[in-house]
């Protein structure tokens, strides 16, 4: 072979697709929320998985590291490269939808298709693909994969991993790895997709997946309800989860103060009543079957939570337009935080009884930092509350402050997860920030295996090195 990686890349992909001028590269090489400045040769985007395949191949020949990356749309760095010697490969081009299978509830696409439009192509089929997040526009198929993506959905339907059936992956050496069943039972052995789920990177790229589809949603009703504290909260799940059974769509809580930082950037946004309690909570309860009055349900419920003050106040959403309005609350906070100052946002999960303590907890020792609004945002049925310091800019006004501040935050946060037996990444994944945390925390023995398998797919270290953790 002759030429450099990038010329021989090049002939694969076609020269515009792979980039290296700082113009073209820039959005490529930071995160979302602008914490990561990444590095990199250059970044290549393949259009399908022949291409993928090649280019793996090419980088395992020449030893150059891959980043993969989908929409760049990652809460923890994962996808930005840390050494100039390595190359971003962008999956973004695999966008095609290869099949629909309703009478299977499945369908099989593209690593690169962006959710909103496997959303809407499910629907076209009068299916419901149900995973939802705030990212749902630009976030693809083969980044919710990597990250074992939550969102809102996970106390009906699950996290990605129980919403992907099959996988196709380009192994670290170039083989194109065909799993891409769309069975609901396959016990032949070790159920090698799953440990695509969640790898962010480090053992593969997907390149396609087979998805699990749900009947279409066709009666709901949402509703936002004012509340003291959390145990009510809590108390207001199960009341909802006996009452409605497991047509509880979702069921999110944020705290009052997030709530002002979303209405204070987004004076178009509203709340449906006073911003006067502590806590807030959305309930969204749904069905494919017709004829069960959605609205009359959750009316009973919160009628029986008002009577037992387990609530103070709540607006029922009459229309869909109303209900999207009440979501956009929810599914803005991310834009609005960053708006606000330099975000230090957690995803860590405890048992749902513990959540009251755990943010107790947290609470009383995140009092102490300077001028910090303290956000609480989460999924309630899952135990994942997302813990978000909110610092403002002119205290922490550069990159060494921001990044004492963040680690005076998450060292709170994390110990008092680990104390209460959680988790200290939920559902965002580690990326490159969490990296040290996670030594810290996991078992010897639970890194051991996990290094074990990352040698067993990734002999040379090429894969997203520095992701997860350090080889
Ligand atoms: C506004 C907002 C709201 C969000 N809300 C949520 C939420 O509620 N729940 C939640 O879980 N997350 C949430 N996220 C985080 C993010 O959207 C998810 O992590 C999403 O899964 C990332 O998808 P992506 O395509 O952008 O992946 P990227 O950011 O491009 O990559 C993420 C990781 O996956 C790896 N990767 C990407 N594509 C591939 C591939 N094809 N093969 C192998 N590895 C790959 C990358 O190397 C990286 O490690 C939110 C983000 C934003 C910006």
């Amino acid at each position: 072979m002759s030429g450099s990686i990038l010329e021989q890349a090049a002939a694969i992909v076609g020269a515009k697709y792979v980039q290296t001028n700082k113009e073209d590269t820039d959005q490529y090489l930071r995160d979302w929320r602008g914490r990561y400045e990444g590095r990199a040769l250059g970044v290549i985007l393949p259009g399908n998985t022949e291409e993928v395949s090649r280019v793996v191949q090419l980088c395992s020949e020449f030893g150059v590291c891959i980043v993969p990356q989908g929409g760049n749309t990652g809460l923890t760095g994962g996808a930005v490269p840390q050494d100039a010697a390595a190359v971003v490969l962008n999956v973004s081009r695999l966008n095609r939808v290869h099949e629909v299978d309703a009478a299977n509830n499945s369908m099989v696409v593209e690593a690169g298709c962006i959710l909103a439009n496997v959303r809407d192509e499910a629907e076209k089929h009068d299916r419901q693909f149900p995973m939802l997040l705030g990212s749902v526009g630009s976030c693809e198929i083969g980044g919710l994969i990597s990250t074992n993506a939550g969102g809102t959905g996970v106390l009906r339907y699950g996290n990605m991993r129980e919403l992907v059936l099959g996988i196709e992956a380009v192994l670290p050496d170039g083989r194109i790895w065909n799993g891409l069943k769309s069975l609901r039972k396959d016990n032949s052995g070790y159920d090698l997709k799953q440990l695509f789920i969640g790898a962010e990177g480090t053992l593969g790229i997907v390149t396609a997946a087979s998805l699990k589809l749900y009947q279409r949603p066709v009666q709901s009703a949402t509703a936002m309800v004012a509340t003291a504290d959390l145990d009510q909260v809590i108390k207001l799940l199960h009341l909802a989860q006996k009452s409605i059974g497991n047509r509880i769509e979702a069921f999110e809580v944020m705290s009052m103060s997030q709530l002002k930082v979303v209405l204070k950037h987004r004076s178009d946004f509203s709340s449906p009543m006073p911003v006067e309690a502590p806590w807030y909570v959305l309930i969204e309860i749904a069905d494919s079957a017709e004829g069960w009055g959605p609205s009359e349900s959750l009316e009973a419920v919160l009628a029986v939570a008002l009577e037992q003050e387990i609530i103070s106040d709540a607006a029922i959403a009459t229309d869909l337009a109303k209900a999207a309005k009440i979501w956009e609350l929810r599914h803005n906070i991310s834009e609005a935080n960053k708006h606000e100052g330099f975000t230090v946002s957690n995803d860590t999960s405890v048992p749902i009884s513990a959540i009251p303590e755990f943010i107790a907890r947290v609470d009383k020792r995140l009092a102490t930092l300077k001028s910090a609004t303290i956000c609480h945002v989460g999924h309630v049925g899952d135990g994942n509350i997302h813990v978000i310091a909110v610092l403002p800019r002119d205290i922490y006004n550069s990159p060494d402050v921001c990044e004492e501040g963040a680690a005076t935050v998450n060292a709170i946060i994390h110990e008092e997860t680990v104390a209460l037996n959680g988790s200290i990444s939920a559902e965002h994944g580690i990326g490159i920030m969490h990296v040290s945390r996670l030594e810290h925390f996991k078992p010897s023995i639970d890194l051991d295996m996990m290094r074990a398998v990352k040698a067993a797919f990734d002999p040379k270290g090429l894969m997203n090195p520095g992701k997860i953790f350090n080889v």
